[in-house]
């Protein structure tokens, strides 16, 4: 934990992971999820925009391999980069067949260990069969010893209410996001677990139950934003009619709090505000920089007197496994 602040931030924790500032190259292989494509649902979760998770279509390897270049380019221009985070972001990743998951896994073994000094995959609980880790695991390995590289999972579980998630139309359930998670721990993965504070239905005592359950399950990384309303989600037409409500600023960063000291105390905060672009954003009015949104939450714990994990209770064999 940083000296100054009384909870794990993300840079701090990659400069003594990687021995240096990495930068995160966001990547879209395309894909989907069961949420749209009607395995689950249509329309998917009530707070995804279509277009803001991707393009929804295939990338090509060879798409694929282009963006990689631009984007290792780019990060190499930074002064200090000592590293790059290939981070497959949009949809469901591992929601296709083993031979694509092969197909766009194999674009970033060239340069895996350098520049590519970890992998990060996004997808869903119930979207990451035994054949999808056991492909993860064989990348993580790299072509040997040299250029071993980190893996992650990022997995979405945003609430930890079975209710909250069947009324978000998530259409998956805390019990397979634990299970999931224990899965990729077993096999030698890190997982990256989401949450969202301010899920209608949830409430200041369902954001502390999130961050107890993200505590029991092992998730090294945490992302935590406020709920936003963005411009063709299923929420817009709901707080048009004037039935949701989004937390203001001072809310969220009380709830933020609780949810902080909830967790363990060794989970690294890779994000803690939405970043939704302004012109995507119906509400909150209010955006804060990631910056202010830590200085608020210190000032906050500061109070309080408490810090990340205070209050957390954990069970033998949870988080820090
Ligand atoms: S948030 Fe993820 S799981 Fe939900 S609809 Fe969007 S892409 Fe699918």
């Amino acid at each position: 934990m940083s000296p100054e602040l009384p909870f794990q931030t993300l840079r701090p924790w990659l400069i003594e992971r990687f021995g240096g500032p990495v930068y995160r190259l966001a990547l879209d292989a395309g894909s989907s999820c069961p949420n749209r494509d009607g395995s689950k649902g249509f329309g998917g979760c009530v707070y995804c925009d279509v277009e803001g998770s991707g393009t929804g279509a295939l990338a090509t390897g060879s798409a694929l391999t282009a963006q990689l270049k631009a984007g290792i380019e780019r990060i190499a221009r930074r002064d200090d980069s000592q590293g790059v985070i290939a981070y497959f972001q949009s949809y469901s990743n591992t929601y296709v067949e083993r031979a694509r998951l092969r197909e766009v896994l194999d674009t970033v073994r060239p340069f895996l260990g350098d520049p590519v000094v970890c992998v990060s995959i996004a997808t869903r609980p119930d979207t990451l069969p035994d054949w999808a880790i056991d492909e993860l695991v064989e990348l993580r390995s790299g072509s040997g010893p040299g250029n071993r590289v980190d893996v992650w999972v990022e997995l979405g579980l945003e609430s930890a209410s079975n209710q909250v998630l069947e009324d978000i139309r998530r259409f998956h359930t805390v019990e397979e996001f634990m299970e999931t998670t224990t899965r990729c721990l077993d096999a030698g993965l890190e997982c990256i677990a989401h949450a969202i504070l301010g899920l209608p239905g949830d409430g200041r005592e369902g954001a502390r139950e999130t961050a107890r359950v993200l505590a029991s399950s092992g998730a090294r990384g945490v992302k935590a934003h406020n709920l936003m309303v963005l411009r063709r989600t299923q929420l817009e037409k709901e707080w048009r009619a004037g039935r949701l409500h989004v937390l203001d600023s001072e809310t969220y960063i009380q709830w933020l709090a609780d949810f902080v000291e909830l967790l363990a105390p060794d989970q690294v905060l890779h994000r803690i505000t939405g970043d939704a672009p302004v012109e995507q954003r119906l509400a909150p009015e209010w955006s804060m920089h990631t910056n202010t949104v830590r200085n608020l939450l210190a000032a906050e714990l500061n109070l309080r007197g408490t810090r990340q994990g205070s209050a957390a209770i954990l069970s033998s064999g949870s988080a820090g496994r």
